[in-house]
């Protein structure tokens, strides 16, 4: 979907208004009210709020809202905007974090090897995500799926990789390609071009080929400890210059070692993040759109392994 709904919330109030207004002159007419009732409309199905208050925006469901017997044309038909709690309630889609794609050397540490897969191991990881029927989908196809209940594919599987490391290029996008399976590249923009990690081109042209690239901040920070100007270093000239890179908006950010706090998501939504991901904690209850979960598909698991870990932890 190209309109994530923090997008939408302007539009949305806009429409409203709008509607209410040329509904109320509508009924001067002496229509009934009863279907057609913009404000029974806005309340969300499955909603335990105070049955007559109009919902806060994130909370509002437009249904078709034009009266049967108009005879304008319908201006807009907004879909289903779920609130927290249906989006929490979904079903989560299983996201696979990776890091590193290259084979293992003496000096990496035991714990670094989580986070480097070496390249066989990679292989069979997406083998087997292809043998078993998983598809994979993109940030757009999930926020529209977690906002609206727009449908996946029946075994759907999101592959992310963070820190720019060059093996994603060399390695695991052509891996991924040879399924059709398409991945989500979560960049810090410091590594851009130094040895090991990807050039502006690679990324452009992962980007060309249909995978996502997402923000990963500049130089890795813990978001936790962002202080004012740190927004503009750490997620606005990074966000700006991907965009600069692939002509496309940034809208998806990974928090550096999945750390965050509720502090930190209206900072990254005015900064145009339609969505960020974390790693396995709790999601936010009030915002799970930016709390998306994932798991680090580690360097030491077997592909049963994995397939175990994602029953288990979505
Ligand atoms: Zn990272």
């Amino acid at each position: 979907m190209n309109y994530p709904y923090s997008r939408l919330r302007l539009p949305i109030i806009t429409f409203l208004i709008t509607f209410l207004v040329s509904l109320s002159s509508c009924m001067q007419g002496g229509k009934t009210a009863e279907a057609q009732s913009p404000v029974e409309a806005a309340i969300p199905v499955d909603s335990d709020a105070e049955s007559n208050a109009i919902p806060a925006p994130d909370t509002l469901t437009l249904q078709a809202a034009i009266p049967e017997q108009s005879s304008q044309p319908p201006v807009l038909v907004a879909s289903s905007i779920a609130d927290a709690e249906t989006i929490i309630a979904r079903k989560q889609v299983p996201i696979l974090c990776y890091h590193q794609v290259r084979d293992w050397r003496e000096k990496d540490s035991k714990q670094a090897k989580d986070y480097i897969i070496p390249e066989e191991r990679f292989k069979e990881h997406i083998k087997m995500l292809a043998d078993s029927g998983y598809q994979t989908v993109l940030p757009d196809q999930l926020m529209a799926y977690l906002t609206t209940g727009a449908p996946l594919p029946e075994k759907p599987v999101m592959l992310t990789f963070d820190d720019t490391s060059l093996g994603q290029y060399t390695v695991a996008a052509p891996e991924l390609e040879k399924y059709g399976f398409k991945g989500v590249f979560f960049i810090m923009t410091v590594s851009l071009g130094r040895p090991n990690y990807m050039s502006k081109a690679q990324v452009k042209e992962l980007s060309d080929r249909g995978h996502v690239i997402g923000s990963h901040t500049w130089d890795h920070q813990n978001v936790k400890k962002y202080q004012g100007q740190d927004w503009v270093t750490q997620v606005e000239k990074p966000s700006r210059q991907l965009t600069e890179i692939t002509g496309k908006p940034t809208e998806y950010f990974a928090y550096p070692f999945g750390l965050w706090n509720p502090k930190a998501i209206p900072e990254l939504k005015q900064r145009g993040m339609a969505g960020a991901f974390q790693l396995a904690g709790k999601r936010d209850p009030q915002d799970p759109l930016h709390s998306i979960r994932r798991i680090i598909a580690s360097g030491y698991w077997s592909a049963p392994s994995l397939q175990r870990a994602m029953i288990n932890s979505f």
